[in-house]
């Protein structure tokens, strides 16, 4: 597949449910309101749907949420997807997740061919990861992360620059990734819904958020490259590989290759952008075949780049929608 700006399109994120169980600030409102049940698109409609995207040279599929791990049958999701990576149909099934279900469901993951994670983590230090997720705690954390490499699962951790909050976590993150052998990933804040929070104020640049680092380690661009939209740079001597997904600082929308599919079953080509079509009344009025339409249709709305920055300096309407419909 390939979009109207002659982008290969074969990467498909899927947000399989709006509910999490933190409530980062970041994130969502304090009392967020959740999509009702019955819009959700059902189990069997999500596996009809990827494999249909399958079909169409999908070849990565990363679950995510809200959290993925609380859809009630989320193993049934992962158990159908999985199969597809053990006929060679997929080159990869992966997670977000914020890790608090990781230690029930690490062997899950393992056992349906999930070879790699990303675990959100902002900070290691108790009381604030309790006051950025508004409650949850780390150490449940950091028992699905050892749980999901004790499974021989790769972790990759994602953590949010968040400006006057957590720059002073950089360091002791870094060497915990370094100690246990996780990539470390530093995303820049999008300004997505309202959360009740200045988005321009929490935000800063991934390259000012990293500088104390510089301080301390040899840091140096190096060639690697995931499915995603990370730089990665080397952290020596720590052996540490660091990737910084840098969408309002550093433009990155000319590699995207990705398509989003949320709970509600809408394509959404862009996370910074409203332009959808909704393949789950399109599915269930004609029929599955009804995707190969929507997808042409869909392909065509991809935009160049999305106007993140233009949202945070006050020039363009920020977002209606929360992160945690389409998925990080
Ligand atoms: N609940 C899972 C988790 O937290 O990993 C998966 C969904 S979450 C929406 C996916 C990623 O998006 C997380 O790494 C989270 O930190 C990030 N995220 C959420 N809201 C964001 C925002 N406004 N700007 C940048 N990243 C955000
Ligand atoms: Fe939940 Fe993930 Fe959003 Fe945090 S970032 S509230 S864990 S969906």
């Amino acid at each position: 597949m390939f979009d109207g700006f002659g982008r290969k399109i074969d990467y498909l994120r899927i947000s399989v449910t709006d509910r999490c169980n933190f409530r980062c600030q970041y994130c969502m409102a304090e009392n967020m309101v959740f999509m009702p049940r019955t819009e959700l698109l059902s189990l069997e409609e999500i596996t009809l749907i990827a494999e249909r995207f399958i079909g169409h040279g999908i070849k990565k599929i990363r679950l995510t949420g809200g959290e993925p791990l609380v859809r009630r049958d989320m193993r049934d999701v992962i158990q159908r997807l999985g199969r597809k990576v053990k006929t060679g149909e997929l080159a990869e099934l992966t997670l977000t997740t914020n890790g608090s279900l990781l230690t029930e469901y690490a062997e899950h993951l393992a056992y349906h061919n999930v070879r790699r994670i990303n675990v959100s983590m902002d900070t290691l230090h108790p009381e604030k990861f309790a006051e950025i997720s508004r409650g949850a705690k780390v150490d449940q954390v950091l028992a699905g992360i050892a749980a999901a490499r004790q499974a021989n699962i790769k972790v990759k951790i994602n953590m949010v620059a968040l400006r006057d909050f957590n720059q002073d976590d950089l360091i002791p993150m870094v060497e915990y990734c370094a100690e246990h052998g996780h990539d470390l990933t530093v995303i820049e804040t999008m300004p997505m819904g309202d959360v009740g929070a200045d988005r321009k104020l929490e935000h800063i640049k991934a390259e000012e958020f990293i500088s104390p680092l510089l301080e301390r380690y040899s840091i140096n661009p190096i060639e690697y490259k995931s499915a995603g939209p990370a730089r990665y740079m080397g952290v020596e001597p720590l052996g540490l590989r660091l990737g910084l997904i840098t969408p309002l600082s550093n433009n990155f929308c000319d590699s995207c290759n990705r398509l989003r599919l949320t709970t509600d079953g809408k394509i959404y080509m862009c996370l910074g952008h409203d332009a959808h079509v909704d393949l789950r009344a399109a599915v269930r009025n004609e029929g599955i075949e009804a995707v190969d339409q929507m997808l042409q249709k869909a392909l065509k709305l991809k935009p160049l780049r999305h106007d993140f920055n233009d949202q945070l300096e006050g020039s363009a309407k920020i977002l209606e929608r929360h992160m945690n419909v389409t998925g990080g």
